[in-house]
């Protein structure tokens, strides 16, 4: 472990860990290292990559040109939910460093949720909503569609994809933030009848490159400009296969 350089490296993101967030992304790392031995969490295990390619790059939305609004929202308890979480990314460092938001994660692999449940308790967070299930029957439910202010989404599909398993559970006026490894000028050419569908319009697309490395990172930020037409999603396994 070396908290001088998780410190150093949120700080080149403008995030000034304190020492209980520093304390907290060390038990999470060595619960995600422990419990790698026993399930496939994670091919990133090397703590210095894992503060660069998981923390910080699930914080990086505090780039975004709209971070004074988002930050706001989220410091004010925002509703977030993180579609594919698997690890907890990025939603558990979002929480660390945003304690009042307030998340929910959602994966269909009921392991990785009992892994999150863990974390959840071992780092003192009680109000973290988790769900098992497809993105696709779960933003069906009442009470859960078109009910959060963000969703969050970091390496689950295609845009196109993706759009449909995530603007359904944003509220209108609401954002969907999708994290991609790289340039999405193809996947937005794409989504652009998903967009229209489902009522997205992209708001930013940001550039940027993840600190202490020459990794690039996009990030789109899509506003919920309507409602989502009730026949979306279409039934668990058709966006995948036959995407909008
Ligand atoms: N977001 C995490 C990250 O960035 O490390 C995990 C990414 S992992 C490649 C994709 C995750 O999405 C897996 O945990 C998988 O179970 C979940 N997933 C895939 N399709 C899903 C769906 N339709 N509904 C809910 N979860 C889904």
């Amino acid at each position: 472990m070396d908290d001088r350089f998780l410190a150093d490296t949120f700080d080149q993101i403008g995030i000034s860990l304190t020492n209980d967030q520093i304390h907290m992304f060390d038990t999470y790392y060595d619960m995600i290292v422990e419990k790698n031995k026993v399930m496939n969490l994670t091919k990133i295990t090397d703590y210095h990559e894992a503060v660069i390619k998981h923390f910080v790059d699930s914080c990086s939305l505090v780039l975004l040109d709209d971070d004074i609004y988002i930050k706001k929202r989220f410091t004010d308890g925002a509703s977030v939910i993180d579609v594919g979480t698997g690890a907890g990314f990025p939603g558990i460092p979002l929480k660390i460093i945003f304690p009042q938001i307030r998340l929910t994660l959602l994966d269909s692999v009921n392991k990785k949720l009992d892994f999150l449940r863990d974390v959840s308790s071992e780092l003192g967070f009680t109000d973290i909503n988790i769900i098992h299930g497809r993105a696709e029957d779960i933003s069906h439910q009442k009470g859960i569609r078109e009910s959060f202010d963000f969703c969050v989404s970091r390496a689950v599909g295609n845009l196109a994809v993706l759009s449909e398993y995530c603007l359904p559970f944003v509220k209108k006026n609401g954002f969907f933030i999708s994290y991609k490894s790289e340039r999405a000028d193809d996947e937005l050419k794409q989504s652009a009848h998903a967009f229209s569908e489902l009522r997205g319009k992209l708001i930013q697309e940001a550039f940027f490159d993840l600190p202490e490395s020459d990794i690039s990172r996009t990030l789109l930020l899509i506003m919920k400009t309507g409602n989502t037409p009730k026949i979306y999603p279409r039934k668990a396994g058709t966006p995948s296969k036959n995407p909008l």
